[in-house]
């Protein structure tokens, strides 16, 4: 090894040691029916008629909230693309000091690349769970799913990424999203920073903040809630015991193929796993890779 070989790894080291050490790492998962400006079915799917318009939305929501994670502190931000086919932002559209997660074949969807390392979770375009009497779309994964529960806890996608979040020891910070969804993820995490982009009327109808509003407050809530982050430790619970209420009987009846996979009810499978990210793998194949057709 050269003197100039050993120099240059020394000041790399030091260089790397120094980012560590001063900046925060920030992971931003975004969905897309709680965008501000979203509020129809022609927006939040592939092919839809204002589906273009919506992702560049939904990019615009997601950079309010990744200039707010570098004025708080972060050296580095990696947004998760949480929405649907996980292709709808366009990584020509995002604040390019982020990085970007591509595509729904994950083994953690909407928490994928999600680990020790981050300093702060923020969740960006969340909607309320399933079977909620108000909530624009109101679902927990897709649509063929009724309730999960676990550990005897209803929970939608923002309490299931949140134990997530929690099995790696890194706090939830910040939601935006309708009014709905930011109450229920309270129940989750009661200190949270939350931004209402929306006030849901029923479960289709919004009244909206203008997405020009939306987007100062959730710049301005990142900036705060990046800042005032501080690591937690590692909630790991003994076991999760899952049980998930689908809306139809095929899936119960595909999933008894796997023999740790119980029917309690033709339409209730229970399973129970020694970790979350476990857990929360099957419950993705269960309402994702299951064709109950
Ligand atoms: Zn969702």
């Amino acid at each position: 090894m050269t003197k100039t070989l050993v120099a240059f790894l020394l000041a790399s080291f030091v260089l790397a040691f120094d980012v560590s050490a001063q900046g925060k790492k920030v992971y931003i998962s975004v969905d897309m029916e709680g965008i501000s400006g979203v509020v129809g079915d022609d927006q939040t799917s592939a092919g839809g008629a204002e589906y273009n318009r919506s992702r560049k939305l939904m990019a615009e929501d997601a950079n309010a909230a990744i200039r707010g994670a570098f004025e708080g502190g972060a050296a580095e931000v990696v947004v998760n693309d949480s929405h649907g086919s996980q292709r709808n932002l366009l990584p020509e559209d995002l604040d390019p000091r982020a990085r970007l997660i591509s595509h729904s074949f994950k083994r953690h969807g909407m928490v994928e690349g999600l680990d020790e390392s981050f300093d702060a979770v923020i969740f960006v375009g969340y909607h309320a769970k399933a079977d909620s009497p108000r909530g624009l779309f109101a679902h927990t994964g897709s649509g063929v799913v009724k309730d999960v529960q676990v550990n005897g806890k209803s929970a939608g996608e923002g309490g299931l990424n949140t134990l997530m979040a929690q099995w790696y020891g890194v706090p939830v910070v910040m939601i935006t999203g309708d009014d709905v969804a930011v109450e229920q993820q309270k129940e989750w995490t009661p200190g949270i920073r939350g931004v209402v982009v929306k006030r849901a009327i029923n479960m289709r109808a919004v009244e909206g903040k203008s997405p020009a509003e939306a987007r100062r407050e959730i710049q301005a809530g990142a900036k705060e809630s990046v800042a005032a982050s501080r690591k937690v430790a590692r909630e790991r619970l003994a076991a999760y015991k899952v049980r998930m209420q689908l809306r139809n009987f095929t899936i119960p009846e595909v999933a008894t193929a796997f023999r740790e996979i119980q029917l309690v009810a033709p339409d209730t499978v229970e399973f129970t796993r020694d970790s979350m990210p476990d857990a929360y793998r099957i419950i993705r194949v269960l309402y994702r890779f299951i064709n109950p057709d």
